[in-house]
């Protein structure tokens, strides 16, 4: 089985469309444990994606992260640009040898390592790998499952729930300490919206 270059580009004009839509919520929750710029970052550096989609969609899928990647990395900024940046970075280099959607899991693993070794963090710091981490134990121990798509979608809900009670010791809401309890993570909840676009984008189509 291999990814179909339409496929993958409406999965990608999904999730921009998507995190652009929710830029006033990020923005809300970046407001009460950051500096309020999550929204805005995120709609900068998907707006710039969604121009070059016509390129995106006549690379290679390997090369089509990377402009990705390079892209997030050019015009998101703060501390999620960069993290963002490196999970489609090395999601592409995974994919010069990987395919998608066998692989998904070891590609997906990646991304997830990258943004883990970019930000110094690990899942129960209160940041986008509580829900980037959880998603990839699904899509590792339910690989090939008929309901794959609908358990990432319902793992993601989840994973960013959790995050509340969570006192963040990285990033800009670690400077909070224990006010930052209480409040959802601006960058978990954009994970969680990429990753809704994609599930419903696929299961509109299964
Ligand atoms: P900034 O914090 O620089 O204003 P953003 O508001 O765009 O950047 O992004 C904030 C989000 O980035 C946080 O909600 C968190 O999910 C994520 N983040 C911040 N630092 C880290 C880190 N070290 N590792 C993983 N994610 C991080
Ligand atoms: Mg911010």
């Amino acid at each position: 089985m291999s990814l179909e270059p339409e496929t993958f580009k409406s999965l990608v004009r999904a999730a921009a469309e998507r995190v652009i839509a929710s830029a006033a919520e990020l923005t809300a929750l970046d407001q009460a444990i950051g500096d309020g710029d999550h929204g805005s970052n995120m709609k900068r550096g998907f707006e710039a994606v969604l121009g070059k989609l016509d390129t995106i969609g006549t690379q290679p899928l390997d090369e089509a992260f990377k402009t990705i990647g390079e892209t997030l990395v050019m015009t998101v900024g703060g501390a999620s640009g960069p993290l963002y940046g490196s999970f489609f970075l090395a999601a592409g280099e995974a994919l010069s040898c990987k395919q998608l959607p066998d692989d998904l899991a070891e590609v997906f693993a990646s991304g997830v390592g990258a943004v883990s070794a970019r930000g110094r963090s690990q899942p129960g710091e209160k940041t986008m790998l509580d829900v980037l981490f959880p998603v990839l134990e699904t899509l590792k121990a339910d690989a090939g499952h008929p309901e794959l798509v609908q358990r990432v979608r319902t793992t993601a809900s989840e994973a960013v729930a959790r995050t509340a009670p969570m006192q963040a010791t990285k990033g800009r809401a670690s400077f909070l300490g224990a006010r930052s309890v209480g409040h959802i993570d601006p960058g978990a909840r954009s994970s969680c919206v990429l990753l809704h676009a994609v599930c419903e984008t696929l299961e509109a189509r299964q």
